[in-house]
């Protein structure tokens, strides 16, 4: 199979929504960040896909529903005018049953590199946690680390919002 295409993965929590510091359950806690639209669109603009990869164990737990995490994906994709190509979502946890899509695995990529032939070489994973970019890193995927702490060993770059990971990554 020939890998066409390049990609930004996005984690959700903490880079495209705000990170609140306890489980967000409730549509109206859901906080979608300010400034986020100008980064993606040039990002979008540099021929990049954008693709969201999401740990959401609260359905596993029984916190809150699938249908709950798709409003939260529609919030996002009305605030960027749909700009997102596509997002995927971990429902699993290990409490309950083990799951390889779950980051810090990698199976949720690699699903998203088959269906889109991605190549993992020119494309960038954007997350707020090291189990973010731990899957990435195994893949071959370049890694920002975006944080106000102490960058992950995982990182290729550390930045502090989505406008400085998208400088980054398309002077590179
Ligand atoms: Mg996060």
């Amino acid at each position: 199979m020939t890998k066409v295409n390049k990609c930004i993965f996005l984690d959700r929590d903490g880079v495209l929504n705000e990170e609140l510091g306890y489980q967000v359950t409730k549509a109206e806690e859901f906080k979608v960040k300010e400034g986020i639209t100008e980064p993606l669109k040039h990002l979008k603009q540099a021929g990049f896909l954008l693709i969201v990869m999401t740990n959401q164990s609260g359905i596993a737990k029984g916190d809150y529903t699938e249908d709950f995490v798709l409003e939260c994906h529609e919030r996002i994709q009305q605030a960027v005018g749909g700009i997102l190509d596509d997002l995927y979502f971990a429902p699993g946890h290990e409490s309950v049953s083990r799951s390889l899509m779950r980051k810090s695995d990698s199976l949720m990529f690699e699903k998203a590199i088959a269906k889109y032939k991605i190549d993992a070489g020119k494309s960038w994973m954007i997350g707020d946690k090291e189990r973010d970019l731990i899957p990435a890193k195994k893949l071959g995927i370049g890694t920002v680390h975006l944080t106000d702490k102490e960058a992950s060993e995982y990182a290729d770059f550390k930045v502090h919002d989505l406008a400085e990971a998208t400088s980054v990554i398309l002077n590179e």
